[in-house]
């Protein structure tokens, strides 16, 4: 039987290698230095960037500081914002296919989700937008005849925005609206894997008319810039997305100056599947589950607990899938799963994959990098693993790939301290028939999202995050716009009704 369905290269007119600048106080700005990216599909330089530095990362930040306490974003009406942020929107939807190719061309991930991302992004602007206008705080009418309460909803003033390379348009789409729209200026730092897209949304600010300051974009690596970002005293929050060890040092660092921290960290998200559920449905959502973004995605399905009754004839149906799942070319809009980020990242999957089969699991599909046809040799195999145990690497810790551990069970208790049994808390999901049973488990998972019948369904009006080690705090939504909001009470006193504290006989 043939094994897997294979994409082979593409003939395809590949663009100039794009060459990215930070933007600070509305320049683009030169650094001594640079860096470049290669394509990990195409194996060749895509992208060639200025390296940023400490002092670049303080100009960027003295800029955000300045544009923020003159007040000519912070203060304007949300009006005024909004209109800023819609004029962004649309014009991501006319660059879509240029900022998407881009993105694939540094990460590896297929054409078809990259623009899905890019596109899907312009969405996260426009109700941003509808936020900055509707923002509210709240008033208090009931304090006593003399006296009346407001509270007030003000930024958070200087914002600090690190991002992984997983997801960048889509990851800097979840946070910059939020910020921009409650009056916020910023920092942000793409990761020097993919900095692209980020310099090109820049490009997209300047033309939406954004003043100078309000965006202010450095390129380069953790330390120094991603590291001075998150102790600087001029900078009141930092937002990161990344890897739970990076999300710690920032917790650190920023602790010296007690600034805000939100974090959108890693997960190990499970999915239950019941011996009543839908399986054709449930095989489809895990195989997406665990593909999608070739694996390397926080709320990757890494894991599934499947009713040890059906458990057999489930991963049949998942492998079955899993070979008609199309591999290769990202460049093809056809195919599901492009390349691996880096070498070092697909050695480290490749590990992961041996360990457990050298512990006694079983390897049901793929294991191992696999050339594809004209491309380089940064693929790793859809791969499936069945008879795994709770204790094994590939059942705990975040594999970041292609590659689905198959764990069992026989009581919906016991699925659910399976879920549970884990640092991560990010998302979680089940597959019955039955709403009790969907219903129990949701109230009793311990993650951010719980999904029953569906997986990794997102939309801007709810709220994403994780708990446990997960990460902290709320993007998107109104829970992940209140965090970039201070909360100031404004007591008043209403006529001249104030009882005097000293009393002086005279
Ligand atoms: P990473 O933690 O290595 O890097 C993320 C960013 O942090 C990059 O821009 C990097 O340059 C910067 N950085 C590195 N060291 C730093 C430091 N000391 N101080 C400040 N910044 C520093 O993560 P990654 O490999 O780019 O992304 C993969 C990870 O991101 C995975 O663990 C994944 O689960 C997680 N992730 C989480 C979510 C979520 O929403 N929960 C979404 C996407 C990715």
């Amino acid at each position: 039987m043939k094994d897997l369905t294979i994409n082979d290269a593409i003939a395809f007119d590949l663009p100039a290698v794009f060459e990215g600048r930070h933007l600070i106080a509305g320049e683009w700005v030169d650094s001594a230095e640079t860096f470049e990216r290669r394509s990990p599909s195409h194996d060749m330089v895509v992208s060639v960037s200025v390296k940023g530095d400490a002092a670049v990362t303080e100009r960027a930040i003295r800029a955000a500081r300045h544009a923020f306490d003159t007040g000519e974003w912070s203060r304007l009406s949300g009006k005024d914002r909004a209109t800023v942020l819609l004029k962004v929107a649309d014009l991501i939807e006319a660059n879509v296919d240029r900022i998407a190719l881009q993105e694939t061309l540094e990460s590896g991930k297929p054409i078809s989700q990259s623009r899905a991302e890019v596109g899907g992004a312009a969405d996260l602007w426009r109700y941003a937008a509808a936020l900055a206008r509707t923002m509210h705080g709240d008033s208090h009418n009931t304090l006593g005849d003399d006296m009346l309460g407001v509270v007030l909803k003000d930024p958070i003033g200087v914002v600090s925005i690190i991002t992984p390379w997983n997801f960048p348009f889509w990851i800097l789409s979840q946070k910059l609206p939020f910020a921009l729209a409650a009056g916020c200026t910023v920092v942000v730092k793409p990761s020097e894997m993919t900095p692209s897209s980020t310099v090109m949304l820049g490009e997209l600010l300047i033309e939406a008319g954004l003043p100078a300051g309000v965006c202010n974009i450095v390129l380069g690596y953790g330390a120094p810039v991603g590291s001075l970002m998150s102790t600087h005293d001029a900078v009141d929050m930092v937002t990161f997305t990344g890897s739970t060890a990076v999300g710690k040092l920032i917790t650190q660092a920023a602790s010296h100056t007690l600034k805000k921290v939100a974090l959108e960290l890693g997960g190990k998200n499970p999915q239950v599947i019941c011996p009543d559920a839908d399986l054709d449905s449930a095989a489809d959502a895990v195989t997406f589950g665990v593909y999608f973004n070739v694996g390397q995605c926080c709320n990757s399905s890494s894991r599934i607990i499947v009713h040890e009754d059906i458990a057999e004839a489930f991963v049949k149906r998942v492998v079955d899938l899993s070979r008609h799942v199309k591999f290769g070319d990202p460049l093809n809009p056809d195919t599901q799963v492009g390349a691996i980020v880096t070498p070092e990242h697909t050695a480290k999957i490749d590990a992961y994959v041996k360990a457990a089969v050298a512990d006694g699991a079983t390897l049901e599909l793929g294991g191992g990098a696999l050339p594809v046809g004209g491309l380089g040799a940064q693929f790793y195999q859809p791969t499936v693993i069945s008879n795994v145990t709770p204790d094994m690497a590939i059942a705990r810790e975040e594999v970041f790939g292609p590659v689905l551990a198959v764990l069992t069970y026989r009581t919906l208790d016991e699925a659910i301290a399976l879920t549970n049994d884990s640092e991560y808390g990010l998302s979680a999901g089940i597959w019955s028939e039955n709403v009790h049973t969907c219903l129990a488990f949701a109230r009793r998972a311990q993650a951010g999202t719980v999904w029953t019948n569906t997986w990794m369904d997102g939309y801007p009006e709810l709220a994403f995050g994780g708990v446990k080690q997960s990460g902290q705090g709320r993007e998107i939504g109104r829970y992940g716009f209140e965090e970039f909001l201070e909360v100031k009470s404004l007591v008043m006193r209403v006529g001249r009704s104030r009882t005097p504290w000293v009393q002086h006989g005279g």
